[in-house]
């Protein structure tokens, strides 16, 4: 099916049974086609409004997992542009399946690893670090390669990206967040707070 989810982003052609698509950032996981490796939404709306998309603007969506977050870029608005940069080639197939349900065929998808397949990439306007950002060369990369007045967020959920952004942070300045949510969840009749996994946020304008 050309699109299996029936998302649709008008009520009024909405079939019966159709899911409309709010006009938020933090579009619910379930919309998106993931292995589990994706932003999820509180995050994600969170990640969006740091990146501040402004109309016919270029994301660099590196380590783009589901391709979740240049979807909701490319959603902003019919001028917006995205390059989804994944190394995993099942991963690259899955966004632009993602891609096509939302209806955004427009999403450039790289398969490759950063830094690698940064180059000769059109500079951006926001980069977005989700993935790899620990590895050698990836963040001076994208930080040379952002235009001036650009934003750059990156999120860590290791130890080893976080200290990469806490060292950033340091040098650099911008703004540095922890993000702590906790999902209320059974335990066994009653029902009790399940932590997820911190995420730590930093952004940053060139
Ligand atoms: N923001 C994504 C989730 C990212 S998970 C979403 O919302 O779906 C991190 C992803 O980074 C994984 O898919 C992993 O394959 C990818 N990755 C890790 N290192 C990478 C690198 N150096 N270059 C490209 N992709 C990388």
């Amino acid at each position: 099916a050309v699109n299996p989810l029936n998302i649709c982003a008008v009520e009024v052609v909405a079939g019966e049974g159709a899911r409309v698509l709010p006009l938020a950032k933090g579009l619910d996981d379930g919309l998106f086609e993931h292995d589990g490796q994706i932003t999820k939404r509180e995050i994600r709306a969170l990640t969006l409004s740091a990146l501040a998309p402004r109309r016919g603007e270029l994301l660099w969506d590196i380590g783009a997992g589901s391709g979740s977050i240049g979807i909701e870029w490319m959603l902003s608005d019919p001028a917006m542009k995205a390059i989804a940069v994944e190394g995993s080639a099942e991963r690259v197939e899955r966004i632009r399946r993602n891609a096509a349900n939302f209806g955004v065929p427009g999403l450039s998808v790289v398969q490759g690893t950063a830094p690698a397949a940064l180059n000769g990439l059109p500079a951006p306007d926001a980069i977005f670090i989700g993935g790899g950002g620990s590895e050698d060369g990836v963040m001076d990369a994208a930080l040379a390669a952002l235009k001036p007045g650009g934003r750059l967020v990156a999120n860590a959920v290791t130890t080893q990206m976080e200290a990469v952004l806490l060292d950033h942070h340091a040098r650099l300045g911008g703004s540095l967040i922890r993000i702590d949510i906790a999902r209320a969840s059974p335990v066994g009749a009653m029902t009790g707070w399940r932590p997820a996994m911190p995420v730590t946020q930093w952004s940053w304008a060139k």
